[in-house]
């Protein structure tokens, strides 16, 4: 058969569609041909693809006009994760492996030139994907994302480390290597017990400071937002970034979705399972790096700290424009990114603690060192500080008093009676 068609997944926001890889061979002028609205990184898998075939020991069909169809045409697909797909249809249209058996398997990963698989970005958002719609399918994933997707219960995944060990398994009935057993680089990865105790940095190792210590166990009981105002030194950062460790441990669905949205973004790691994130981005920050942006959409620093903490230190310091930004999501708990082509949406609930110096200089009220502020810098943090925070987030602070319950203190891990 010279038709083959393979199934993947691309990438949108945490969404990920369905994509079929088609490939037909012709007689014709040689010539390897992709379509399908992709991107460059896309269009470079026929260097790919061509060398990891050859390189493999395998066949690849100079002498055929190739045409290779990402489908729906409509949709953008980037990154690495067609090669292996586009290289068995490939395989599967020259009947070097069995077409057929393709169905109900999806496959991604990047090829090297030897044919080794590379890890893909988004494995976990694949696997969430499939759960949701409830289809049973086998995917096929290369190393450390293979261990990622296994997350989502009752996922089949199965990990290859080559383009030969997926070969192997799919092997034309006829073919005398069919009984050959597979090697150690297939192997079906099963999903990990979900039990697991994060340490976080202990409030116990800040010393003094009780009245900043008892708000945050009152803001991390009650799920609202906090400003720390003190001098340098005074232990602000210390006390913000322990404050997840106030916060209940992650229920299943919560860890699912941090990690899927730190797959997205390339940043997930399996020792970060189940951890609270504490997302802590400078103050120079675009607005675009805080909620999230670019072509094709990424998750900003809003969502990385879904379901943790995003703590922005110097606050008076970040652009306006980026402070803006951060109404909405506070609010609704997504954020929804719309450019020309699609608009995609990101998962942002997370707690927010600005700190700030009371002062330029810091020194205000202090007893360390005197302040060499003039009374016009103090009084334009002032304003700072009661028109943009009071008006526009002290609101939602106050707001969200009443939409959040109180958390139940005993599933804190008994972490209420430390001070
Ligand atoms: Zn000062």
């Amino acid at each position: 058969m010279s038709l083959s068609l393979v199934q993947s997944r691309a990438l949108l926001g945490l969404d990920a569609a369905a994509v079929t890889v088609e490939v037909h061979l012709a007689n014709g002028l040689p010539s390897f041909t992709l379509v399908g609205l992709a991107d460059v990184e896309v269009k470079e898998a026929r260097e790919r693809v061509r060398s990891a075939i050859q390189n493999s020991g395998l066949e690849f069909p100079n002498n055929k006009k190739i045409v290779v169809n990402l489908a729906p045409a409509d949709l953008p697909k980037d990154s690495g994760r067609f090669d292996l797909p586009i290289a068995l249809g490939i395989l599967g249209a020259s009947g070097q492996i069995d077409a057929a058996a393709l169905t109900g398997w999806e496959f991604a990963g990047e090829l090297s030139l030897s044919g080794e698989l590379r890890p893909v970005r988004g494995a976990l958002a694949m696997s969430l994907a499939l759960h949701g719609s409830g289809v049973v399918t086998q995917l096929v994933l290369p190393p450390d994302s293979a261990e990622e997707a296994a997350l989502v219960p009752s996922a089949q995944v199965y990990r290859a480390r080559h383009l030969l060990d997926v070969v192997q398994n799919f092997l034309p009935a006829a073919s005398e290597n069919r009984a050959a057993e597979p090697g150690d680089g297939w192997v079906r990865v099963d999903s990990e017990p979900f039990v697991k105790v994060v340490d976080y940095p202990d409030l116990a190792d800040v010393r003094g400071q009780l009245g900043a210590k008892r708000a945050l166990e009152i803001a991390a009981a009650g799920g609202h937002s906090l400003l720390l105002m003190g001098p340098p030194g005074a232990g602000k950062s210390m006390l913000a970034q322990r404050f997840v460790g106030l916060l209940p441990p992650m229920s299943t669905d919560e860890a699912l979705q941090s990690a899927a949205v730190a797959s997205l973004g390339g940043s997930f790691s399996l020792a970060n399972w189940a951890r609270r994130p504490t997302c802590q981005p400078h103050h120079t920050a675009s607005a675009v790096a805080l909620v999230g942006g670019g072509s094709p959409p990424r998750p900003g620093e809003i969502s990385l700290a879904h379901h943790g903490v995003l703590f922005l230190d110097e606050f008076p310091e970040f652009p306006r424009a980026a402070l803006e930004a951060l109404r909405e999501p506070l609010e609704t708990g997504t954020i929804t990114i719309s450019r020309a082509a699609r608009r995609s949406e990101f998962p942002a609930r997370f707690q927010l603690i600005g700190a700030m110096n009371p002062c330029p200089c810091g020194y205000l009220g202090s007893n360390q060192k005197a302040c060499r502020c003039t009374p016009d810098q103090v009084a334009r943090l002032l304003v700072f500080v009661i028109s943009d925070i009071c008006s526009e987030l002290l609101r939602w602070f106050i707001r969200s008093c009443c939409q959040f319950p109180l958390r139940n203190p005993e599933k804190n891990g008994g972490k209420y009676s430390m001070c």
